[in-house]
């Protein structure tokens, strides 16, 4: 979940962008009547318990009070907890809220940092020990917030501690330490249940799932074979499974249930002896899980609305921050930035489709998780129909794209955008159409004009003129007068969404090809769509004969 930084006005944004400078994958939520951000949200409360509910650290720079009141009717469930913090909005002051062990006080430390002040850190423990013991770094999990709880208040009560098995992140803490303390912090895979430990889990066992039906509960099994070893549920670290079960949704299921992440290898990565389902191997430090084969790759083509930020859906943002690679026309991978440095970006040129979906697919089955841009929606005239047209034709000799997860995110399409500026031109039945001869012949946009104009739709066309096809968008108009009047009202969207966006409406009898070029979306209107003041619209009704 990426972190959300929540302004309520423009005074906000400064500090903001100093907070998300410092994480580049978080997004500025602002709201909608006040302030352009990234993200715009209509009403504050239900914006940041919609945050909450969704455990996304929340960051917001308004009073601490405010943020009280906003989460109050949340705070009884204790299960999702993401850190929240208030800062102020001039960037004087940081105070972690809520989120203690999911590292609230971290973040409060590095927002500090990033504005150059003392977060308000009011945890005695971290106070006293200078981190968190129930906060353990990645790759340890705490067994029992709640024994933890009681654990940290009796060493600052007085008593002392020592550490059973390897604890490195600990070694320069400023921790009550004694060798013969009655409290000890146990690091250990095993399942422990005594009253005066700590006990924090490597997650350090790795399960093979051999064999798999569909109709198996593949996480009951694991769980069983964890348990028959006396291993706790949270030092598993992995489930991996043979690379020719990468689509099996009921593999996936169980890695979603038991909350890990999934590896295909050519072969087990250990002796798993006998065993034909579950075998499982317990490391003695955590493991690094992407050592481990591969994950299952994942192809999503997102479309970016027709420019700004605020037209962009959460999906195709979420899509984004998960990338490691971003592959698009550069115009549009422009557009989709700004990425972390762990992120690979391919720009390519605009005609390369097929070849950059080839790519796509080449990555994604290397089990990177990729996102291919387009602007406006991915499916109208855009990268979705050449992502299948890759697999339609290379499936047979490449297996291992039908195993990619492919989703396509929707987006606001150019037509719909210019539509929405100009009034409701598309409220009633409508037609879109390419006019570009590029990638079929000119004879097929003529017939579909002409049926377009006899049927009396209202027509968007998409790509209406370019330098290398200079004479066919007069062409075009020439044929839609056939069928409409000179008075036909015509919507002329250039850049709509993006800086220097302009919007014009004309008469069909004014329109030209001067006033066109490819980034304009031009609309024509049918004979009952009716110009209102500065608006345009298209009835819902229509008269009888
Ligand atoms: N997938 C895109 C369309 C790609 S075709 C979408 O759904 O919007 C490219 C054409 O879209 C351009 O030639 C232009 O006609 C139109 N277009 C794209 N973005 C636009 C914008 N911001 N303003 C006006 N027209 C735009």
């Amino acid at each position: 979940m990426p972190m959300a930084i929540v302004v309520l006005g423009a005074g906000a944004l400064d500090t903001a962008r100093r907070i998300q400078a410092r994480f580049p994958d978080s997004r500025v939520h602002g709201l909608a009547s006040r302030v352009n951000a990234d993200i715009a949200y209509e009403d504050f409360g239900a914006h940041l318990r919609d945050l909450y509910a969704a455990g996304a650290p929340v960051v917001a720079l308004c009073s601490a009070g405010i943020v009280i009141r906003a989460l109050a009717p949340l705070l009884a469930d204790k299960s999702v907890e993401p850190p929240v913090l208030a800062v102020a909005h001039d960037g004087s002051a940081v105070v972690p809220l809520l989120g203690g062990v999911r590292g609230v006080n971290v973040l409060a430390r590095e927002i500090g940092a990033a504005l150059g002040i003392a977060p308000a850190i009011t945890t005695s423990g971290e106070l006293s020990f200078g981190l968190c013991l129930l906060a353990p770094p990645e790759g340890y999990a705490l067994a029992n917030l709640e024994r933890g709880k009681r654990f940290v208040s009796d060493l600052l009560a007085g008593e002392t501690m020592r550490i059973e098995g390897r604890a490195p992140w600990l070694d320069n803490a400023a921790l009550p330490r004694a060798d013969d303390a009655r409290l000890a912090v146990r690091i250990t895979p095993f399942a422990a249940s005594d009253a005066d430990s700590l006990v924090i889990h490597p997650r350090c066992v790795l399960a093979w799932i051999g064999e798999t039906a569909p109709e198996d509960d593949i996480a009951e099994r694991v769980r069983l074979a964890l348990r028959e070893q006396g291993l706790a549920p949270l030092a598993l670290a992995a489930l991996a499974a043979p690379v020719r079960h990468m689509s099996s949704e009921s593999l996936a299921d169980a890695a979603r249930a038991l909350d890990v992440p999934l590896r295909f290898c050519d072969a087990a990565p250990f002796d798993v002896g006998h065993a034909r389902d579950v075998a499982l191997q317990v490391h003695d430090a955590p493991v690094d899980v992407e050592a481990i084969g591969r994950a299952r790759g994942t192809l999503t083509v997102i479309g970016l609305g027709p420019g700004s930020v605020e037209l962009m859906t959460p999906a195709a943002h979420n899509a984004l921050a998960a990338a490691q690679d971003v592959l698009g026309y550069e115009t549009y991978v422009r557009m989709a930035g700004p990425f972390r440095g762990d992120q690979r970006i391919h720009m390519t040129d605009n005609r390369e489709e097929l070849q950059r979906a080839r790519h796509a697919f080449e990555l994604a089955s290397s089990g990177r998780r990729v996102v291919v841009v387009s602007s406006g929606d991915p499916g109208v005239f855009a990268m979705a129909a050449a992502v299948l047209e890759a697999l339609d034709k290379r499936r047979a000799s490449h297996p291992a794209w039908s195993a990619v997860r492919l989703a396509i995110v929707p987006g606001v399409s150019a037509s719909l955008a210019t539509a929405a500026r100009a009034g409701a031109p598309l409220g009633h039945d409508f037609c879109v159409l390419s006019l570009s001869d590029n990638l079929k012949p000119w004879s097929v946009i003529e017939t579909r004009l002409a049926h377009a104009g006899e049927a009396d739709l209202v027509m968007a066309f998409y790509n209406p003129l370019s330098k290398a096809r200079p004479w066919q968008f007069d062409r075009a108009i020439e044929i839609v007068r056939r069928y409409r009047d000179a008075a036909t009202p015509v919507v002329i969207g250039r850049d709509i969404g993006r800086p220097g966006e302009c919007l014009r409406v004309v008469t069909l009898g004014e329109l030209k090809s001067d006033l066109v070029d490819m980034r304009t979306m031009v609309i024509v209107g049918s004979s009952t769509t009716r110009v209102v003041g500065d608006w345009v619209y298209t009835p819902r009704w229509y008269e009888a004969d």
